[in-house]
């Protein structure tokens, strides 16, 4: 068999390689609507202060404090989003509701639970209703001061942070409908391979269907990009091509797969060397030993192109490691990496002599490991063909897994990246 002359790069060296190449791209405005996920481009500053007035924090009474405990003529009433048309004197309190402004005069908020409303023995109608305080109050009791949760001027969300559900209600409540973020980078899929058909269309002899673009547009869509589908192409060098530039032309990052092993119908090397600069076309690591990167620039803008392995677990694992934080980094998160635990096979495991590899795991917190101080517990998926999807069906994890001569035992201690 014709041996690759590219070397086998660590996966490390190619992530690095990987991300000095992808670049942060431009900004757009976003409605809050479609903010979820996306990286603020720019800080964001409160224009006005939240509250906008000293607002009460209980159910309530509002009172003068130094007044104390005693029994007072209840002079009006003031629930959220109204303003008091009167003030508090000295001698006399108003009925308040959570976040209603303090009327003028007033000082401090009494909770209803301190309070009891008197009955009334005087019929005469213009009588006012007396309430009897039971509690001596502090001056600003319950109350939340002008600015207390967001003081004017101040950066309540700064350049680079990701919009979550907060950072979405923190833009709101500084009254802004949209947001300027950077733009997802379009990542362009396309399969390859004379025996794949598309799911749906019935199954001629010999073939089998496309599952790694639907795969890889999801993969793509879970790790902040924009999936354009370019369908699948035959293992035809003009065929290929085609797809590829269409690709190019208008997306920031272009993933195949397929055709990257070593072999006759082996052409997407071939084609990446042409037309860009290979920069890798082999990883140590198991499975996606093939994975090739290439960048091309066209009209001066970089286009980075991963040629995954063909091998549906080999594409994804791939992905994940290399594919997932450059289109992170150019979505413009900053810290682009996986998470990792450190996690406790519940079996014993094999390691690969030759190449490091990431095996795929459902991790869950064990309680009972450790002698109860609890750990990760990783469960393997079973059989870690590179073909079976079904090793990465239910995994939340990749094990890194050295490469050696021996077996861990069950309980060792190894690292795995978070996939979810
Ligand atoms: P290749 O890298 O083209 O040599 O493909 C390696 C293996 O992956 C072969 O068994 C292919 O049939 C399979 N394969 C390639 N592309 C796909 C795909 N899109 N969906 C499912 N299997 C694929
Ligand atoms: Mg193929």
């Amino acid at each position: 068999m014709m041996d690759s002359t590219y070397p086998l790069l660590p996966v490390p060296n190619a992530l690095a390689t990987v991300l000095a190449l992808a670049d942060r791209r431009t900004t757009r405005p976003v409605t809050l609507d479609n903010a979820l996920g996306t990286v603020l481009a720019a800080d964001v500053v409160a224009m006005d202060p939240l509250p906008p007035f000293p607002a009460s924090i209980k159910d309530g009474y509002a009172v003068i404090a130094a007044d104390g405990p005693g029994d007072y003529p209840l002079i009006g009433r003031i629930t959220a989003g109204l303003l008091a048309d009167f003030s508090v004197r000295p001698g006399s309190v108003a009925y308040i509701t959570t976040g209603a402004p303090l009327p003028p005069g007033a000082d401090a908020v009494v909770m209803v639970e301190e309070t009891e409303t008197l009955a009334n023995d005087d019929s005469a109608s213009d009588t006012l209703p007396r309430v009897r305080i039971h509690t001596q109050v502090k001056p600003g009791q319950d109350i939340r001061p002008v600015g207390y949760d967001i003081a004017q001027g101040e950066i309540v969300l700064r350049a680079g942070e990701r919009l979550g559900p907060a950072e979405i209600g923190l833009a709101a409540a500084v009254g802004l409908t949209t947001l300027p973020v950077y733009a997802k980078p379009r990542v362009a899929i396309l399969s390859t391979g004379d025996e794949l058909i598309e799911a749906g269309a019935p199954l001629p002899p010999g073939r089998i269907r496309d599952s790694n673009r639907p795969m890889l547009r999801a993969a793509t869509t879970f790790a902040g990009g924009d999936p354009l589908d370019l369908g699948i192409a035959g293992d035809d060098p003009a065929q290929l091509e085609a797809a590829f530039w269409t690709g190019l032309a208008q997306a920031d990052i272009l993933i195949s797969s397929g055709g990257v092993s070593v072999g006759e119908l082996d052409l997407i090397k071939r084609l990446l060397e042409q037309y860009g600069v290979v920069h890798f076309g082999r990883l140590r690591m198991k499975p996606g030993k093939p994975c090739t990167f290439a960048t091309v620039e066209i009209d001066g803008v970089r286009k980075l192109i991963f040629g995954l392995p063909g091998n549906p677990v080999s594409g994804l694992v791939t992905f994940y490691l290399l594919v997932l934080p450059a289109t992170r980094q150019m979505a413009g998160w900053r810290a682009v990496e996986l998470p990792r635990v450190q996690a406790q096979p519940a079996q014993p495991v094999t390691l690969d002599p030759a190449r490091p590899e990431y095996q795929r795991a459902a991790i869950r917190w064990d309680h009972t490991l450790n002698h109860g101080s609890g750990g990760w517990l990783a469960i393997s998926t079973g059989n870690q063909a590179s073909s079976r999807l079904l090793s990465m069906r239910s995994a939340n994890a990749l094990l890194e897994l050295p490469s050696g001569n021996q077996t861990l035992e069950q309980g060792a201690i190894v690292s795995a990246l978070m996939i979810e």
